[in-house]
């Protein structure tokens, strides 16, 4: 399997972000979602975890599967919160074990009544440092252009985020709508002499009260002329239309600018991804 560092190497990639089935339903719409995605030739697809461990199995159990039969390479996430040194030792001895090369190192959230977070972990940068210590794997970090909720100013979110991309491959962003918000962050992280890839991720709209719960919670402002567009019609191919031009139009504007690739939040569904992908010109 490739590393993703070497691929960033070669110029722009292209990858998705799948989430791990939870039914059987849940996994049949996967695997056919997926079909039709293969097609486009991602250079790498990614999987989320659930934080404290929750899709532990079923995301192990979709990089596994992704690794064995199709032709990408598959990166785990892994959040460190609620997890023991231990348990990260033996998740990533198993993963290299099964010929994983990538992954990607998380905090993940910790509990929401405020009480200080379970186990040996409290920064991504902790699990990064084990990362290294342990494997050989190409390790990405998140970014937040609009900085992280849980930042205490702008300057502390990006000391704290330089830290941690000098100390890993690549990073790839939260969702935004607005790529001055990237541009910004690159610039204010060039400032600081850290030069490590950050990959934008871009989430189509395709739906508008999902993404919109997502984005409080990730402090990610909404374009509300794009809302008010996708809220006047209750037409579904119209609507996907109107989520597929925003998406092209935003990742034209990073490509130009010099983004190193895009990551597609696909929400395990096809359609809005695969006319994306017939639009966009980035390798
Ligand atoms: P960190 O980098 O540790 O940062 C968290 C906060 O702590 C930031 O405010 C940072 O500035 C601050 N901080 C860092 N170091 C220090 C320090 N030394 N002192 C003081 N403050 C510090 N969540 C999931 O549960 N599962 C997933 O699969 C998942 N995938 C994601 C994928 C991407 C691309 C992104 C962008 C996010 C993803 N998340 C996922 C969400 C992420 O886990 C949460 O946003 C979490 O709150 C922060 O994780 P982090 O890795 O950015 O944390």
């Amino acid at each position: 399997m490739t590393a993703i560092r070497d691929l960033l190497d070669r110029g722009p990639t292209l990858s998705f972000e799948f989430f791990p089935p939870k039914t059987t339903e849940g996994r049949a719409k996967l695997r056919s979602t997926v079909d039709r995605l293969e097609k486009i030739d991602p250079d790498f697809v990614s999987v989320t975890y659930g934080a404290g461990g929750s899709t532990r199995e079923t995301t192990r159990e979709t990089v596994l599967d992704f690794c064995e039969h199709r032709t990408f390479p598959a990166m785990p996430h892994l959040t460190c919160v609620g997890h023991s040194l231990a348990e990260v030792h033996d998740l990533i001895d198993d993963y290299a074990a099964n010929g994983v090369r990538n992954m990607l190192a998380l905090a993940g959230d910790p509990p929401d009544d405020g009480s200080p977070a379970p186990g040996d972990f409290r920064y991504a940068l902790e699990l990064v440092e084990v990362l290294r210590d342990r494997s050989e794997m190409s390790v990405g970090v998140a970014a937040f252009p609009e900085v992280h909720p849980r930042s205490a100013n702008r300057d502390a979110d990006r000391r704290h985020l330089a830290e941690k991309l000098n100390a890993s491959d690549f990073g790839i962003t939260q969702f935004f709508f607005d790529p001055d918000h990237y541009f910004r962050m690159i610039e204010e992280l060039d400032a600081r002499g850290c030069t490590t890839p950050v990959i934008p991720g871009v989430a189509p709209v395709t739906n508008p009260d999902s993404i919109r719960r997502f984005a409080g919670i990730n402090g990610s402002a909404l374009d509300e002329e794009l809302w008010a567009r996708l809220e006047a019609t209750d037409d579904i191919d119209e609507r996907l239309e109107i989520a597929v031009d925003a998406a092209v139009r935003l990742i034209g504007r990073l490509i130009d600018g010099g983004a190193p690739g895009i990551h597609l939040y696909t929400l395990n569904q096809a359609a809005a991804t695969v006319r994306i992908c017939e639009r966009i010109d980035i390798r």
